[in-house]
This record gives structure tokens, C-alpha cells and sequence, in this order.
């Protein structure tokens, strides 16, 4: 096999020059960690480019989550969804806090609204929903479920990086957003992450948390925990986001041809572009239909055999996985769940990944009708 190997993701990764004069000023400044200046001029970058009122970074997304937790006070049960990365229950899990699962909707392929309620215990305090491909949430549907409950809302963004809907960043949902930077995501400072806040007194809060509940030289106000991003990280944020136009521009081409070229092709369903301002087109999942040629693994194995490797973003279930299979929400009602985990397949999608590549993706795909 020559074709070089294609990976559902590689991170963009600007001209090393380019990155040369920020480490020239952190080594000049000396400042390497614990809020310094990168870090600094990279929280208001982003505010400004997300169009958020306040965000604190942070090491990676799971500290991040973890500590919007904490912020608010979480415990007892919080409704999530099944269908994502494991870190989204990991985060409960770690503060104490049962996940409690709930169905999805086929279409969106985030948490139905509609099925929440019925979820809902005397020791229910809050709902973490997943902007699932960085498409959003019902987020109207769910805040109204909240409000009538009393429960807080945090959403776990980490796929939604400079998405917009008509109001704005939808970042602004809910409580609390937590964001991931991790070398695989649209935006990435290798690793990295960041909660988004409504405002400056919350995010103090939230700064208080992630450094060890210290607020001065004498005062330690919480159990806080080492969640802070260091300034070499914060230097390849503020470098990223030089590019991020070009970057996010370069996957909506790829998702145009892929869209395209899939449509017709029997028993591949694509997503339907959701109605935004702005998507991130962070991945490009297809579902494999019963009426498609060959299974979803066998596809799968079939372009990994060609050296392209696909994912089967989210299968299994994180409510499959053996440290949540025993309770009760993760053995029933899943329905959509488990149908939509078992024919998804995301498809390579990353600025660098060249046309042919594409075409060579796409006529695998299209190319299965008799075998
Ligand atoms: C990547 C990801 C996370 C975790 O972020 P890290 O920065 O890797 O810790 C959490 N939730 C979802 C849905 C993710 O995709």
C-alpha cells in the first residue's frame, strides 16, 4: 500500500518559524505559567473572536468540565447523553455525581428535550448536554426544562468552537460551557480548554478553582485543583488563532464535496446542515443504512484497509462501557442511541486533507454497490 496514511483528524500546525517569537518571549519574560501574559492576551483573543463575554482557559477540557461542576455546586444525578466522549460522564462521575442517561434525537443526534423530563429525580440538580459534531442543542427546549425544575445547565461544548446561531456564540447557552483544545479539535494549544463564563464574578470563581482554591498568599477559600494553562500553550493558541479563518474555511470545502459527492449514494445518510450562522464543520459523520451495501464495521475495515481511518465516533455508548453498563438509564430507553452508535462512521476531515484524498475517500465509498 502506498497511499500514505489518512487519519480522521490531523492538527493544523502552522509554520514552526511562525512560532519561533512567541518562545523568544517567553523565554525573555520567564514567566512560564500561573496566568502570565500569553495567557492574559489569549483570554481576551478569544473572548473577543468567540464574541464571550468572559472565558478562564485551562490544561484540557475534562479539568475544565470537571471544575464547572465543582463551580456550581453540582451532586446527586445529572441528565446527560450517552452518545459522546467518555470524559462527558467521566466529569460527573469524578465529582460524586451519578449521570443519568438519556435517548437521542436521530436527527441532531444531541440529547431529545423531550425525553428529560421523565428522567428527572428528587436528586436531579442539573442537565449536561453535548453540543454532539459541534450541531446545537435544543437550546431553548432544554433551558425551559431548567427553569421549570430548577436545575442548572451546563453544556459540554467541546466540539463547538466558533460556532454561531442567530443570537450569537452558542457558547453563551446555559450556566456554564466548558470547551476543548486538545490536539484533535478544530482549535487546538496541543492540549487546552476553557469555561465559558456569563461574567467577571463567576469567572473569579472559576479562576479561584483552578489554582488550588488560592486567592492570596494567605487565603485558600476551596478544594481547588491544578487546571491552568501554561504559557507555551496559551503563545500556539494565540498562533492558531491567526489562522483559525483559513483553517475553518479549508473544512467547509471539504464538507461541501463530501456532502456533494455522498448524497446520492444509496444507503448514506448525511447530516442535514443545520441552519446557522456560523458551523465549525469540526466532523463529518455518515450513517450507514441498513440499504448500503456492506455493514458499518465492514465499511470501517474496507477503508482501513485502504489506509484510511475512519472513526466510529461515539460506539460504543458510553453507557456500553463497563463502568456505567450496571445502572438503570443505561439499560433501557436508549433506543436511538444504540442504532444511530452502531451505523455511524465519521470521515477524515482536517485543512491539509488534499482533494484526491477526498475523491479517493468518496469513490471507496460510492464504489460498494456489488460486492
Ligand atoms: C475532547 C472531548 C472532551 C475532553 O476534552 P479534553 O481536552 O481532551 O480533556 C470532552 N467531551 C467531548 C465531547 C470531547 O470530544
Amino acid at each position: 500500500m502506498s497511499d500514505k496514511p489518512i487519519y480522521v483528524t490531523e492538527p493544523f500546525l502552522p509554520p514552526l518559524e511562525e512560532f519561533i517569537p512567541y518562545l523568544e518571549e517567553i523565554w525573555a519574560s520567564k514567566r512560564l505559567t500561573n496566568n502570565g501574559p500569553m495567557h492574559e492576551r489569549l483570554e481576551e483573543a478569544l473572548c473577543e473572536y468567540l464574541g464571550v463575554p468572559e472565558i478562564a482557559l485551562f490544561n484540557n477540557g475534562t479539568i475544565a468540565l470537571l471544575t464547572a461542576l465543582q463551580a456550581l455546586r453540582i451532586t446527586g444525578e445529572v441528565i446527560t447523553t450517552p452518545f459522546s466522549f467518555v470524559a462527558t460522564a467521566h466529569a460527573l462521575t469524578w465529582n460524586g455525581i451519578t449521570p443519568v442517561f438519556v435517548d437521542i434525537d436521530p436527527n441532531t443526534l444531541n440529547i431529545d428535550p423531550s425525553k428529560i423530563e421523565a428522567a428527572i429525580t428528587a436528586r436531579t440538580t442539573a442537565i449536561l448536554p453535548v453540543h454532539c459534531y459541534g450541531n446545537p442543542c435544543d437550546v431553548e427546549a432544554i433551558q425551559e426544562i431548567a427553569n421549570k425544575y430548577n436545575l442548572k445547565v451546563i453544556y459540554d461544548a467541546a466540539h463547538a468552537f466558533g460556532v454561531k446561531d442567530q443570537g450569537g456564540s452558542i457558547l453563551r447557552h446555559g450556566d456554564l460551557s466548558a470547551i476543548s483544545f486538545h490536539a484533535t479539535k478544530v482549535f487546538n494549544t496541543f492540549e487546552g480548554g476553557a469555561i465559558i463564563c456569563p461574567d467577571k464574578k463567576t469567572k473569579q470563581h472559576i479562576n479561584n478553582l483552578k489554582n488550588f482554591g488560592i486567592v492570596n498568599e494567605v487565603t485558600v477559600v476551596a478544594a481547588g485543583i491544578n487546571g491552568k494553562m501554561s504559557e507555551v500553550n496559551a503563545a500556539f493558541g494565540l498562533l492558531q488563532l491567526q489562522h483559525i479563518d483559513q483553517v475553518l474555511n479549508d473544512r467547509k470545502t471539504i464538507d461541501t464535496h463530501y456532502r456533494e459527492s455522498l448524497r446520492e449514494t444509496p444507503g448514506i445518510k448525511t447530516l442535514q446542515p443545520t441552519d446557522l450562522e456560523k458551523h465549525n464543520f469540526s466532523y463529518f459523520p455518515i450513517l450507514v443504512e441498513d440499504d448500503y451495501s456492506l455493514s458499518r464495521d465492514d465499511l470501517y475495515a474496507l477503508l482501513r484497509k485502504n489506509n484510511i481511518y475512519s472513526r466510529r465516533y461515539f460506539y460504543p455508548l458510553i453507557s456500553e462501557a463497563s463502568t456505567y453498563r450496571q445502572q438503570t438509564s443505561a439499560s433501557n430507553g436508549l433506543k436511538q442511541s444504540l442504532q444511530i452508535s452502531e451505523k455511524v462512521l465519521c470521515l477524515p476531515i482536517y485543512p491539509q486533507l488534499h482533494t484526491d484524498e477526498i475523491e479517493r475517500i468518496i469513490s471507496l465509498i460510492r464504489n460498494q454497490k456489488n460486492v
